[in-house]
């Protein structure tokens, strides 16, 4: 057996380790708790602390962990080549656009228990129905501890329907991804997650290190805007401390500046988001990707009206898969002006000012 140094890659390129991803990510508090490190060790050596990747075994230096982190840089253009070669429309800060719809699911199942339109839900689910994915990575609860996002893989519908809605905490979903393929040997994978998933999936799929065992087995990423995740256990604490019976919450909502929980009809709790800032990851500061430019199809509520999507559809892939679930009747839509998208431009102005500022301090 070839005997490698530490740090010296398969192809005995010079690689950067375990090490180098605590320093600068991990410690340097820019994690936003993707999974692609946790799940793509190939011995299992990275877990979890207090919302965080930890070292919980012996690395071996591979260089995995660091190759597929969306928080180091890389150069961006070169994803964007492969990925919108049939796109020519660039809108600035929106990134590659081929069509903006406002859209929801025409299945009432869905409607009840997704956040918004339903979009995100119905699209898997036509993906499932179909063929072209035979599960689709999503973000579920955990049982023990409602309001804790828990990584989850969906093979029906009454999977999706379990894992339908947003959860503001940070989801390690790349970590299901790694487990559909070792544990469950799919082929064909639907991935849903924030801009940070989808970066970490196309460093996966297109970095000279990246880990294709799994990247090349998802057909279509749809990426959630999003402006910025939380710490569960914050979260959490805070909403004990205000009274809130945690098990009886189905539903979490930041609209119009303002964090609501609900149970059915009824709103448990109804404050400014300025309330619950503190407890936001501090990795979403460094982050100018409002809208998960890299997605196949992006997917938000700002500027559609109450119970529709607001849908940015970017590649070939995407456009297929939104176009195929509209035939069949899954979803229904009306076109949008790019132009109209005036609030998701502004929030993605937002985060590009913040990030300018956040590295101007450091
Ligand atoms: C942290 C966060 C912040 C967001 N911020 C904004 C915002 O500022 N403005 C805006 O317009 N939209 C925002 N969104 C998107 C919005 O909340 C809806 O997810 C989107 O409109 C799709 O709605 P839907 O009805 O189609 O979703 P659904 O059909 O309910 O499907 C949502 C899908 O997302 C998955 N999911 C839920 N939470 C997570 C998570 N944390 N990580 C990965 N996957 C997850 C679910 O498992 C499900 O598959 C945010 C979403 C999240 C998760």
């Amino acid at each position: 057996m070839a005997i490698r140094a530490r740090g010296t890659g398969f192809l005995g390129l010079k690689v950067k380790i375990w090490g180098h991803l605590y320093t600068q990510v991990i410690r340097a508090d820019k994690c936003s708790f993707c999974g692609a490190c946790i799940g793509v060790c190939p011995v299992a050596a990275i877990g979890i602390k207090d919302e965080k990747p930890s070292i919980v075994g012996r690395c071996i230096g591979c260089g995995y962990c660091y190759a597929q982190c969306p928080h180091i840089p890389f150069d961006e253009h070169v994803v964007e080549e492969k990925l919108f070669k049939d796109t020519s429309s660039k809108f600035g800060l929106l990134g590659y656009v081929r069509a903006v719809y406002a859209a929801k699911a025409t299945d009432e199942e869905i409607v009840r228990v997704a956040q918004d339109g339903g979009v995100v839900t119905a699209l898997l689910n036509y993906g499932l129905d179909s063929g072209l994915i035979e599960c689709a990575v999503t973000s579920g609860l955990n049982e023990d501890d409602p309001l804790k996002p828990k990584p989850m893989l969906a093979f029906n519908k009454q999977d999706l329907l379990n894992s339908a809605g947003s959860k503001y905490a940070a989801s390690p979903n790349l970590i299901a991804l790694t487990s559909a393929v070792n544990d469950f040997q799919k082929e064909s994978i639907g991935f849903v997650g924030v801009g940070c998933h989808i970066t970490a999936l196309r460093k996966m799929q297109y970095h000279e290190y990246g880990a294709l065992k799994y990247g090349l087995r998802v057909k279509f990423a749809i990426g959630l805007f999003c402006s910025q995740t939380f710490y569960h256990s914050s979260l959490k604490n805070f909403l004990l401390e205000n009274g809130i019976n945690l098990s009886r919450i189905n539903k979490t909502e930041i609209v119009s500046g303002r964090f609501k929980v609900k149970s059915g009809e009824e709103t448990l709790l109804d404050v400014p988001l300025k309330k619950i800032k503190n407890f936001g990851r501090k990795s979403c500061s460094f982050c100018d990707d409002f809208t998960a430019r890299l997605a196949d199809i992006s997917v938000g509520n700002m500027d559609s009206p109450e119970g529709w999507c607001t849908v940015i559809v970017r590649t070939a892939i995407g456009e297929m898969l939104f176009k195929r679930a509209l035939e069949k009747g899954y979803i229904t839509a009306n076109k949008l002006d790019p132009k109209s998208l005036k609030l998701t431009l502004k929030m993605s102005k937002i985060k590009k000012r913040m990030v300018t500022e956040v590295e101007a301090q450091s």
